[in-house]
Parts: structure tokens; sequence; C-alpha cells
């Protein structure tokens, strides 16, 4: 397994597929998606090349993710041959679920096995407002299609947002007390272009911890392997819910996770001032070698920590950019 100069360990990479999407969530693209270069989004041989190397590495997950990965019609293809991957055990994919009711059968059969389901409020016309559609029933329906066939492994993201969603606690409650789901609470980050967004509507994650522990959660210990999110149970509810928080002291000591963009730059920190452009090394098969010496070489520069509580996002204008 491959470390970084920290000792933290790498199971896990998320690799971007695309940057374009069909929402436009009001904290990532408030005013859509603009093309401002060409699509030329890693192919599929340059991406399989890229998750055999990491594969190689010792990761054992790999998440599909975007802009909205679901846009890509070459995405079975991609995950058909990224699942056959000797050595890899989850292939998962974040979606907004646009897509997810007609494609949950292709997704499985594909090799796809878990997946994260963004949806920011069980309100169909709060959910119009934060992601500019009516979809939420369609992304419900999807929901129940990828159980049906088989996908188990399901989460939903919902950013906590002040003044827009924060009053649907007994929704969220309600959605997993009856069902075996678990439901993560993302606390807003600030991005480069949300900074005004950020300060109207940031939560802050231990006062949704705090709410938890209120209604009868208390946090799950923390298994060996598991990344910064934070396991909330209890035993009234089937379902558990997970709490994403960038701002926690300790967020940065459990990263276990490693970014790829859509166009081949590696990303050690979500909020890092930096990429390193691994393309040059995807086009044979033969770079695999060279490829995983340069993935080596530049983990070691890994920093401890990303300085998002003073203001430093980096390089990401918004999460589309990069996949979350
Ligand atoms: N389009 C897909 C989706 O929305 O699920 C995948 C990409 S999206 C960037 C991945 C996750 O990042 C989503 O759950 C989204 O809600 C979350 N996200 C985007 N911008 C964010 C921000 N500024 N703060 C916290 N979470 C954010
Ligand atoms: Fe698109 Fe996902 Fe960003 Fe929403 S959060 S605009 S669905 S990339």
């Amino acid at each position: 397994m491959i470390t970084d100069s920290f000792g933290r360990a790498f199971p896990y990479l998320r690799l971007s597929l695309t940057e374009a999407c069909n929402f436009r969530c009001t904290y990532c693209l408030p005013d859509g998606y603009k093309k401002t270069a060409p699509h030329d989004f890693l192919t599929v041989q340059e991406t399989v090349h890229l998750a055999q190397a990491f594969v190689r590495l010792g990761v054992q997950k790999i998440r599909l993710t975007g802009g909205e990965p679901s846009l890509r019609r070459d995405l079975p293809t991609i995950a058909a041959a990224i699942s056959s991957l000797p050595g890899l055990s989850t292939l998962a994919m974040t979606t907004n679920g646009y897509n997810l009711k007609s494609m949950a059968k292709a997704y499985v059969q594909c090799g796809i096995n878990a997946l994260n389901v963004s949806i920011d409020s069980l309100d169909p016309k709060k959910f119009e407002l934060i992601t500019g559609h009516n979809k939420l029933h369609m992304v419900l329906d999807g929901l129940d299609a990828a159980r049906a066939e088989g996908i188990h492994r399901l989460k939903i993201n919902c950013v906590m947002l002040k003044g827009l969603n924060d009053d649907e606690w007994p929704s969220f409650l309600a959605f997993v007390r009856n069902q075996k789901i678990s439901l993560r609470f993302i606390e807003l980050m600030r991005t480069g272009e949300n900074a005004e967004y950020f300060a109207r509507h940031h939560y802050s994650a231990s006062e949704i911890e705090r709410r938890l522990v209120r209604e009868g959660f208390h946090l799950k210990p923390r298994g060996p392997n598991d990344g910064p999110a934070k396991e909330y149970v209890s035993p009234d509810f089937k379902g558990s819910i997970g709490i994403i928080a960038p701002y926690s002291r300790d967020f940065c000591t459990t990263c276990n996770r490693l970014r790829v963009t859509a166009r081949g730059q590696l990303r050690l920190c979500l909020f890092g001032e930096f990429g390193h452009d691994l393309r040059p090394l995807l086009m044979h098969h033969h770079q695999q070698a060279e490829l995983m010496t340069t993935i080596r070489r530049l983990l070691a520069g890994k920093s401890a920590a990303h300085q998002l509580q003073n203001g430093v996002t980096g390089l990401t204008p918004h999460l589309a950019s990069i996949g979350g």
C-alpha cells in the first residue's frame, strides 16, 4: 500500500471523468456548467492505464465522480474495464441521480457496486431551488431502481445549508429511521468561487453532531481503514448518519484518498495549490513502471493538512472541477 511521509496509507482513489454537469447546485455551479476548455478528458484507454497503476500501488477502492460522471457516454465501458482490475474490491460512483433510474441495471452490469447519490433536500420545491431541477422524485425512483438491481451499498450525500435545508431535520431523520441507508451530511466547503454563498449558508458540522446526540445517536468507533467521515448510529434507526467535517482538526490526519481530475492531474489534496500532470505517462501500457514511480515520488510531497480554515481554497474554483 502506498503511504506518504506522515504514514498515511491511500487505499482510495477519486477519479473524475468529466467537469461537465447538468445540474446547477447553488453552492457548486450556480450558473450551470460553462465549457471553458475543449472536452479533452482522459480517454477510456488513458483512464484504464491510470486506474491500473493505482491498483498496483495498493488502491482497493475507486470512486468515479465529476462533474456528473453519468454524462460520459462511455461510462459503462470505462467502469467495466476498471472493475475487472485484479485487486480492486469497490468501484463506487457519486452521482446527482439524474440518470439513475434508467441506468441502474447497466451500472450493475459494468461492475459498479457502491453508489453515493446527492440529495440536498427531501422537499421537491427546495430540491429544485438548490439544484435547478424539479427532479427529486426521479432521483428517489433511481435509488429504488439501484436497490432493485442489487446495489445495497448506497449513501446519500446532503450538504447542510443554513437557511435552506436546515429545517428539514424531521424528514432527514424519518428517511433513515426505517431503511438501511447511510445519510451523509457534508459541511459546506469554501471554494474559489463561493465565498459569499459560504458566508451566508455555512452550517457547522459540530452543530449537526450536537443535534444528532440530542436525538439519541452515538458515534460508532472508527475502523482501521475508515476515512474522514464520522458515522453516527442509534438503536432506534435502521440507517446511519455520516458527517463529513472538513474544518475539524482531525480531518486531514485520517485522509486516505487521492484525486485525479478528468484531464489527468493528480491532486494530493482537495484544497492543494498544485496539480501534477500524469497524462504524459498514460499513453502506453509500457509506461506503467514510470507512472507508479512518479505517483510514489509525488505522494512523498503531500502536505500534512489543508489551510481551508485560513481561507486558502487552493486551485479549486468549485468541486465540479475536481469531483468533491
Ligand atoms: N455531480 C455529482 C454529485 O453531485 O453527486 C458528483 C460530483 S459532486 C462535486 C460530489 C459531491 O460534492 C456532491 O455530493 C456535492 O453535493 C458535493 N459538493 C459540491 N460542492 C460542495 C461544496 N462547496 N461543499 C461541500 N460539498 C460540496
Ligand atoms: Fe453538478 Fe454535482 Fe456540482 Fe451539483 S454538486 S452542480 S450535481 S457537480
